[in-house]
């Protein structure tokens, strides 16, 4: 087994932790990295903190593992190793008209990546998170058992990975559903809200209408204007919803990437100036689109640039995503979004959604509201600023995205998910001897 020293972060580029990092190309090899005392696997690094990172300790990279396993092109139901990633997923099946169930805001995550963050995406309220389109996974355990796990053999094993942040053993393979597509086109709308009553009400409207719906708030809005921002809607477009000029290529894929964010730019370049002038920028360009987007731009827009994270410069940001209860929700929303634009700590992106139902892992982070999230530039006083906010949303009964958070301690963790004492049986069942750990799961007690 060839171990490598490498430093490593999540995607908001906080200096991270050295690890002892693996690469593994074949299943079989993977038994021999149980050999770490303590061990973390990897997917693309996606996830924003220390969720895939583990200081002195090993770490299981799973990006060679992506290999197809099995197609059944009648029911679209695809086999595959865990490293296979959204990306490979739609390059090989758009084209013969199936696309990822659930997709969150980046194509560039592995099927282990999305079933240990229980990812969700824009259509959340119609389809739910990415529980809803796994049919069974493959797992290997600390004690080098192999085991499958779906809703009826070892359903306590497949329920608790969904939000179990790799914590419960290595997902080898995975069995999804995909989606029948006929194009790779979206009928999409835009709607620009003047505030928040506006974009809230505008929110619940699209919903019975729209399978897939985002707000974007322009972040520096305060006062009459808090909240103002454009609401994105969309359906999947039929062959017969698209112009006559996009018919002889209905199933096109993206173009390959052209840009690039070669270096860290210098943390100067976002004040408060800045991120006005852009946010305002980004209102005028979006509010009035409307009519066929590809899914690229309308899934993905942020994968059009390479290493957009190094925007932020060498210090990172992080992103800060909350959940709140739909009772006192609009309300709630407005106090903690008020909170932001009175603090000096500048937010960059803001991205709100409305969740739907939702009976997922003892972990998973969705449950039925408002999810609100925000890019951070880190400075000193940010982390004081996100506790301030950590009790904010556990008062009102939220909770954070574990998959991006990068501060939150270990009680106000362990108040917002009370289920964690059951999710702490079953890794005791399947884990006894703690091998599967990381930065994260040590910083908020999870091991
Ligand atoms: C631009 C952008 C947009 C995003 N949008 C969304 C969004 O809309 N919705 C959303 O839910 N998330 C979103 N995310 C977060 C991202 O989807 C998740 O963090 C995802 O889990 C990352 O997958 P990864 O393969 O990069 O895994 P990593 O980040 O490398 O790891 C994530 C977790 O998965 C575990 N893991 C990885 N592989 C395995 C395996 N084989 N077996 C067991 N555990 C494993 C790791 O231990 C870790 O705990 C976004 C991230 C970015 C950068």
């Amino acid at each position: 087994m060839h171990v490598t020293e490498e430093k490593l972060s999540g995607w908001g580029n906080i200096p991270g932790t050295p690890g002892k990092v693996v690469y593994p190309n074949m299943i079989q090899e993977i038994q021999e990295t149980l050999s770490f005392d303590k061990a973390i696997p990897r997917g693309l690094g996606r996830s924003y903190a220390d969720q895939a990172t583990n200081n002195e300790c090993g770490v299981i990279n799973m990006q060679k593992l992506n290999r197809f396993i099995a197609f059944d092109d009648v029911n679209g139901i695809l086999t595959c190793e865990a490293g296979v990633s959204l990306a490979d997923i739609i390059q090989v099946f758009t084209p013969r008209g199936w696309f990822p169930m659930i997709t969150p805001g980046t194509k560039f995550i592995t099927i282990g990546g999305a079933i240990a963050n229980n990812v969700h995406g824009k259509s959340h309220h119609a389809d739910g998170s990415f529980i809803n389109c796994v049919h069974n996974f493959t797992i290997l355990l600390s004690d080098g058992r192999v085991v499958t796990a779906n809703r009826e053999e070892n359903s306590d094993l497949f329920h608790a990975n969904f939000g179990g942040l790799g914590l419960l053993g290595i997902i080898l393979t995975a069995t999804i559903q995909l989606r029948k597509i006929e194009t790779t086109y979206f009928v999409q709308k835009a709607k620009a809200a003047k505030n928040l009553d506006e974009m809230l009400a505008s929110i619940d409207e699209s919903e019975a209408e729209y399978t897939s719906s985002v707000a974007w708030i322009d972040s520096m809005a305060s006062g009459k204007n808090l909240g103002r921002g454009v609401l994105t809607m969309g359906n999947h477009a039929t062959l017969a919803e698209l112009p006559d000029k996009l018919k002889s290529n209905p199933l096109k894929l993206e173009k390959k990437l052209k840009l690039n964010v070669p270096f860290y730019l210098p943390s100067f370049t976002l004040n408060t100036l800045t991120v006005k002038l852009l946010n305002t920028l980004l209102y005028f360009m979006q509010k009035n689109g409307a009519g066929i987007a590809h899914y690229d731009k309308f899934f993905y827009p942020l994968d059009m640039i390479n290493n957009w994270n190094r925007g932020y410069g060498k210090r990172g940001f992080i992103q800060y995503q909350f959940v709140l209860p739909d009772e006192k929700g609009k309300e709630n929303i407005r106090t903690i979004l008020t909170e932001i634009t009175k603090s000096d700590c500048i937010p960059f992106l803001n991205v709100l959604k409305r969740f739907g139902n939702e009976q997922a892992g003892l972990l998973s982070f969705p449950f039925k509201g408002y999810t609100f999230a925000i890019d951070f530039p880190i400075k000193p006083k940010l982390k004081s600023f996100t506790k301030k906010l950590d009790n904010m949303v556990l008062d009102m009964g939220g909770r954070i995205y574990l998959g991006k958070d990068a501060y939150l301690d270990e009680a106000t963790f362990k108040a917002m998910y009370p289920q964690y004492k059951e999710w702490l049986a079953i890794k005791e069942k399947y884990d006894p001897l703690n091998k599967f750990s990381s930065d994260l799961s040590r910083r908020i007690g999870l091991c």
